[in-house]
């Protein structure tokens, strides 16, 4: 059983925004600080927004059972109020309250990946506001491995809802700072707890139809969710640029992770791809236009570009997932006003590097064979 908490109201809701004196505290994840967790969880119990750190990206938190607290999420994020929110609970008794009904698939994912980067869908019990599920019938939820997100959750009561804690439209972030850069005087506290593990967001399974189906790809892979429960798709529309459907995630849709400046991405070999980028860097120099590269280890020294950041080794995909995030922050620091990014491998974690790449550059690419 789970009861929906009481709602603050609407006018209570504007008043506190832009306001709020936002307290910001460390605390480290084999070290917890408990007295600053009760003070945290007292905050959203209470209606108040609380970013924290998860091994994935930092999240945005609220009482995911109060209407009103996840209609502050969407205002402090200038988020679209049709775009679902994750609920994060932080042990597996506190699952079949929220959800109609756990699907035995749903019980061997969760033995093999949670606490861990993968969100599941389910359809949704009465007491989870469609405010905290952008109007749908169904609910993300995940259990996160971060050890002070866990204690957070368990403080907060149970169910905090979490999109990632960056204004709407801006790349995730992957360290309070980053927090910090969006939401300060947006939210009551955010809790420092280093960098984040993974640096991308989950991986998102719907499980309310007859197949599973990827909706959004991550660090957890379609191969590793297959050994585990058979076939499972993936959303095509989320891959293709072209794709005149609408993703299934309806977050999926809006641009995001975008730097200020444009990106394009360019496929090609090694040789092709570097000698195409730096004929058009010289262009934009010579109009006075500041450029920047994503490159990896393998190609940094061989650009003209004003600010070249490298994501690292070209097969280190984990190191890739880690920095891309925050590199596409540095680019707007720098204020580059023409970005060009190398291509990646579209297979394992790939597939979730190539998928926000695509997104931040809104699906602009050329292909050079
Ligand atoms: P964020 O936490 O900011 O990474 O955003 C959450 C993502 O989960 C968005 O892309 C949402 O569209 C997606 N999501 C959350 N709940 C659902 C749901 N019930 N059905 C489909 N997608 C969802
Ligand atoms: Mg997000």
């Amino acid at each position: 059983m789970c009861e929906k908490t009481e709602g603050l109201s609407a006018e209570s809701i504007l008043r506190g925004l832009y306001k709020v004196k936002t307290k910001v505290i460390k605390i480290k994840e084999d070290n917890i600080n408990w007295q600053y967790i009760e003070e945290a969880g007292a905050i959203i119990r209470s209606g108040g927004l609380v970013a924290f750190p998860t091994e994935t990206v930092y999240g945005l938190g609220g009482d995911a059972l109060n209407a009103a607290s996840s209609g502050k999420i969407y205002a402090a994020k200038g988020r679209p109020s049709d775009n679902p929110l994750i609920v994060h609970i932080a042990s597996m008794d506190k699952l079949s309250a929220i959800v109609r009904e756990v699907p035995e698939a749903a019980y061997r994912l969760a033995e093999r990946y949670w606490p861990g980067p993968l969100t599941m869908i389910f359809h949704k019990a009465a007491c989870v506001p469609v405010q905290t599920t952008g109007g749908l019938e169904t609910v993300a939820v995940r259990m996160p491995s971060h050890k002070v997100a866990q204690a957070l959750i368990e403080a907060a009561g149970g169910y905090v809802a979490a999109p990632s804690a960056n204004l709407s439209g801006r790349p995730s972030p992957t360290a309070a700072k980053f927090v910090m850069e969006d939401l300060d005087g947006r939210v009551d506290m955010i809790i420092d707890g280093g960098e984040a593990d993974i640096g991308l967001e989950s991986t998102i399974l719907d499980l309310t139809g007859e197949v599973p189906v990827i909706l959004r790809p991550g660090y957890i892979t379609e191969e590793m969710l297959e050994e585990t429960i058979g076939r499972v798709d993936t959303d095509r529309t989320i891959l293709d640029g072209n794709s005149s459907q609408a993703p299934k995630a309806p977050g999926m849709k809006y641009r995001h992770y975008a730097p200020k400046g444009s990106l394009v991405l360019i496929e090609g070999t090694q040789v092709q791809v570097v000698s195409y980028i730096n004929e058009q860097l010289q262009r934009y120099r010579l109009e006075g236009i500041k450029t920047g590269v994503i490159a990896t280890d393998e190609t940094k020294d061989r650009y003209l570009a004003d600010s070249i950041k490298s994501v690292g080794k070209r097969e280190d995909e984990e190191q890739i997932a880690r920095q891309l995030f925050k590199i596409l922050r540095e680019f707007d620091d720098d204020k580059v006003q023409m970005i060009y990014a190398e291509s990646f491998e579209s297979r394992g974690v790939g597939v979730a590097i190539m998928n926000r790449l695509l997104k931040a550059a809104g699906h602009q690419v050329i292909y050079l064979q």
